[in-house]
């Protein structure tokens, strides 16, 4: 691990000084947090997922509709991605925090499930997950899981059990809204807490951005950690732009959880 500034040093200290004395935090994670799994971010362009697709034609809901081949050709890549991937040190570190009390929420903006592998409870997946799937004719959800063999192998698209159309994974594509009830809890947490800890997000995809703004405005401390300048940068208590799998853990080594 890397010698860390002085800068960060004194960061570290702040933080978990703050960390120490919240009651209520939640913390806000993006695609960041799982890039060191092997994870892109399948909403950026810069992912590698693009090279041979337009985003909006394929991983959006006027296109799943229109046609579904095509998305499930793309989700391949992503979905091998996700099964092959493991849980890094910053998942492990905020399900220490939450195991030590600090930390009651997480909201993520990620649908790989890397959380709940780390050990986290009361995770909020606002852009949804890949492990179930709902029935575009019937509505019926059912567990991917009992698909993912024969569309990886036999390159089969997921059909519903119940009525044979088109099963969508229940991820939120391009123009959809967010899964009602998880959204609202995640506002709620948002607005309730007294700190909110982004990690992994550049707080560019709304209305999920939105989540720390609601925090500050009731009187909520703010860290943020991620590789790039977030617009709430000025506004957070302490701010790390340094890679969130070395700061989390020694975020936690200080707040006394010892070392992981
Ligand atoms: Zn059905």
């Amino acid at each position: 691990m890397a010698d860390l500034s002085e800068a960060t040093q004194f960061g570290l200290h702040c933080a978990a000084d703050i960390i120490r004395h919240s009651r209520r935090a939640v913390a806000l994670t993006g695609a960041g947090i799982s890039t060191p799994s092997g994870i892109p971010d399948f909403r950026s362009p810069d992912s590698g997922l693009w090279e041979h697709f337009d985003p909006f034609e394929v991983a959006s809901l006027t296109a799943f509709r229109h046609n579904p081949e095509k998305f499930y050709n793309w989700m391949r890549s992503l979905a091998i991605k996700i099964l092959e991937a493991e849980p890094n040190p910053a998942h492990y570190s905020l399900a220490a925090l939450q195991t030590l009390g600090c930390v009651q929420t997480i909201v993520t903006q990620n649908i790989d499930m890397l959380h709940q592998r780390a050990g986290s409870q009361n995770v909020l997946e606002v852009h949804g997950s890949l492990e179930t799937m709902t029935c575009t004719g019937c509505y019926q959800t059912v567990k991917a899981w009992d698909f993912v063999d024969a569309f990886l192998e036999k390159s089969e698209i997921p059909h519903c059990p119940n009525c044979g159309a088109i099963l969508k994974p229940d991820l939120v594509l391009m123009g959809e809204q967010l899964p009602a009830k998880i959204w609202l809890q995640a506002q709620q947490a948002s607005k309730q807490c007294d700190l909110m800890i982004v990690a992994g997000s550049s707080l560019e995809v709304l209305p999920v951005a939105g989540l720390p703004m609601r925090a500050l405005e009731n009187g909520a401390h703010l860290i943020l950690i991620n590789y790039s300048q977030t617009y709430l940068d000025v506004r957070a208590d302490v701010v790390f732009h340094e890679d969130v799998a070395e700061i989390l853990p020694r975020i936690v080594e200080q707040v006394g959880g010892g070392g992981l």
